[in-house]
């Protein structure tokens, strides 16, 4: 299911240009564009609905295993994983998004092999 307004789903159509780092039949994603970090991913189901309440278990159970990838291919020791839902809690697209922000490691910097943004 997806909703044409939504920009997420562009992305996912390729409508929206976006920086790919995954995609599979139920799953997709690609760099943050206004990132908190070098590699802050965004994983995100090819199922439009703007809260995990509103995403099929079938999707659900394939994006923190891609998350995980992602996180495993920063190279980042310490990383975040977050996923926000509602206006108060900071949730700004409306499609459900499992954000991977990794944090630097202080003293080697952080050996991802994608370009910084
Ligand atoms: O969790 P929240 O909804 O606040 O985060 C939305 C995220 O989507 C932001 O980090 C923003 O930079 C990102 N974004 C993006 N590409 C867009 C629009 C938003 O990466 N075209």
């Amino acid at each position: 299911m997806t909703s044409p307004a939504c920009i997420f789903c562009k992305i996912i159509k390729g409508d929206i240009p976006s920086f790919k780092l995954f995609e599979s039949d139920k799953v997709f994603a690609f760099l943050d564009i206004q990132p908190l970090s070098r590699g802050h991913a965004l994983v995100i189901p090819k199922f439009h609905g703007a809260k995990l309440t509103d995403i099929p278990d079938e999707y659900l159970t394939e994006l923190l295993p891609v998350a995980k990838k992602i996180a495993q291919a920063t190279g980042a020791e310490d990383f975040n994983v977050l996923q926000n839902n509602g206006r108060a809690a900071h949730q700004l697209v409306d499609h459900v998004h499992f954000h991977v922000i990794p944090k630097p490691n202080e003293k080697e910097g952080l050996g991802i092999s994608w370009p910084a943004q």
